[in-house]
């Protein structure tokens, strides 16, 4: 075995309060600490929900993958392909990836387990961290967290219903975590058919402007991303350029149409955005991404991908997608719900007094557990002012006393927090009681 030698290390400079340690998280990494937990807990809460409601089942996927699914998935020539990727070189000189998005792992899944063969079509959806090599800044990070629904179907069947409800569930749970004032852009990208001629068009109008060099580049190896285009220079070029409504043959259009009229259904308030094209190649026909009014970040992107798995060497699939970003949410919802998530609050809090009842707890709490009632303690504490220091800030409205005479005796004392008034109950009947206490509560 090869040995690893650690390099030395530079003090770092901390905020004040911080411990002063040489090692930082990676760059772009970010640990989620006890206290963000409860917002966390919130999003999956509410992701729970939207997506039994909407009978999506649950797909998890290696954090590795082959290069190859990527490369392949995505598009040689795109950011994440060429600039993103974190690769791990394995010792038998193979290279996997740190999964850069999960729906080209979840489409290999799908090829690879047939899941063609069960009922069609397959709603899926996936929750877990992806990595992308980028410039960390405010709500880009390279490792992050994405929710993603993916309704695939073997059947080939593109119906437009199935985009409609994407964009709708996604928009719903954005809702339900009182996101306000959310915006869908929403374009067409058309097809193999009708996005050619397209291309053809946006190159000979950008042909001979002053683009800048990443652009050049864009227009060889796929022109539909100079519309990605961020560069100052390049927007009022871009702001003239062809529109790709005006280009979409006659299924795509009426695929179109028909999306739209399900989003107008259910008043859904979206926008066209003719140069929405998104960064990956295995777009086709609608894209569409979920901002706020006030922010210029995405929280949410997806779009159909009828032609991935083909891409991947499976059979013809046709798919549409989202993913949702989880760090972009928690940031607005962290305002939202300022000091209102307590999710662990227990609802009984035991006190000791004295080492015979310290030992003895240890049975009481095994026992409470087996009839599921939280239970919270200090038993680290000694003293009877430090533990009660501790109920206080647990906030829990019922406490359990136990003394020398009431451990010897096999008895405690309930108390309840807001009325002060305490009961001596048998040991033998305290879960009940309890049961009986918080399920009057
Ligand atoms: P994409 O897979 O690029 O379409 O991204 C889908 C969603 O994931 C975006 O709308 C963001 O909310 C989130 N996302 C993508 N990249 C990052 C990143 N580097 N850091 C944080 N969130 C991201």
């Amino acid at each position: 075995m090869p040995k690893v030698k650690a390099k030395s290390v530079k003090k770092v400079n901390l905020k004040e309060g911080q411990a002063v340690l040489p090692f930082q998280a990676p760059k772009g990494m970010r640990d989620i600490l006890p206290q963000d937990m409860p917002l966390w807990e919130k999003f999956e809460k509410e992701a729970k929900q939207i997506t039994e409601f909407y009978n999506f089942s649950k797909i998890e996927t290696p954090i590795l993958e082959n290069l190859d699914l990527f490369v392949r998935g995505i598009g040689e020539g795109t950011d994440i392909v060429e600039k993103e990727m974190f690769v791990v070189r394995t010792r038998g000189g193979g290279k996997l990836v740190l999964r850069p998005e999960m729906t080209a792992p979840v489409v290999r899944a799908f090829i690879q387990h047939g899941l063609h063969r069960l009922p069609q079509p397959q709603r899926l959806y996936y929750l877990g961290p992806a990595f992308r090599h980028e410039n960390p800044q405010s709500g880009r990070f390279r490792q992050f967290h994405q929710l993603g629904l993916e309704i695939l179907s073997g059947e080939g069947e593109s119906d437009p219903v199935y985009d409609a409800e994407i964009v709708i569930a996604s928009y719903h749970l954005l809702e339900e975590l009182k996101i306000k004032n959310l915006v869908i852009q929403l374009n067409s990208i058309g097809c193999r058919t009708c996005r050619p001629t397209y291309k053809k068009k946006l190159s000979e109008y950008y042909r001979g402007k002053d683009i800048c060099r990443d652009c050049k580049l864009r227009l060889q190896i796929n022109p539909l991303r100079v519309l990605d285009c961020k560069n100052k220079n390049c927007q009022p070029i871009k702001a003239g350029a062809p529109s790709v409504l005006d280009y979409l043959c006659a299924p795509c259009k009426s695929h179109l149409k028909r999306v739209l009229e399900f989003l107008d259904e259910v008043k859904l308030p979206y926008i066209m955005n003719s140069q929405l094209v998104r960064g990956l190649d295995y777009y086709n026909r609608t894209v569409f991404e979920i901002f706020t009014e006030e922010g210029d970040l995405a929280l949410a992107g997806g779009g159909r991908y009828d032609y991935l798995s083909e891409m991947l060497g499976g059979r013809p699939v046709s798919a549409v997608g989202v993913a949702i970003g989880i760090e972009r949410i928690i940031e607005i919802i962290r305002s939202t719900y300022t000091n209102g998530l307590n999710s662990h609050k227990a609802k009984v809090f035991l006190v000791y007094i004295g080492d015979v009842a310290r030992i003895k707890s240890l049975s009481l709490i095994e026992d409470l557990r087996k009839n599921r009632i939280p239970v919270a303690q200090a038993l680290g504490k000694n003293s009877l002012s430090s533990q009660l220091e501790v109920a206080q800030k647990a906030g829990s409205p019922l406490a359990l006393i136990f003394g020398q005479k009431e451990s010897h005796e096999g008895s405690i004392i309930v108390r309840d927090m807001e009325s002060g008034v305490q009961e001596v109950v048998p040991l033998t009947k305290i879960a009940d009681e309890l049961k009986h206490r918080l399920h009057r509560d």
